[in-house]
């Protein structure tokens, strides 16, 4: 088989990651409806899209299914610009996960670990 490059294999495992989310999204709430809305206080919109608590940037949390949820488009956005509704994203994460796994996702974001691209590559195919 052909090597895939680095670019390819991370956009995959994004994909991956992100129809694992809307996956779990459907399996606890039956439907397909954002979950963070009303923490920005605004009415409810589909979900379409993978929202991650801690960002992309990071490769020891990017792929996580403790980082990756499914949220609606402007949700997704709006944390991008909006510290206040970041702290209330963060907060829901605490009460419905622990403060333990909070802490254990922001040292993790923190910790670079180097990912080889064959490493990658067993990701993808977890
Ligand atoms: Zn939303």
């Amino acid at each position: 088989m052909k090597k895939r490059s680095r670019k390819t294999l991370v956009r995959l495992l994004d994909q991956k990651a992100s129809s694992d989310a809307r996956k779990r999204h459907l399996y606890t709430h039956t439907n397909e409806l954002c979950q963070f809305c009303y923490l920005r206080f605004s009415r409810v919109q589909t979900a379409t899209q993978c929202f991650h608590i801690l960002s992309r940037k990071s490769y020891s949390t990017r792929w996580l299914p403790e980082n990756c949820f499914w949220s609606c488009a402007s949700c997704n956005i709006r944390y991008e610009q909006d510290a206040d509704f970041v702290s209330r994203v963060i907060d829901w994460y605490k009460e419905k996960f622990g403060a333990k796994q909070w802490d254990w996702l922001s040292v993790s974001y923190h910790t670079p670990i180097p990912i080889k691209d064959w490493e990658l590559e067993e990701k993808l195919n977890a």
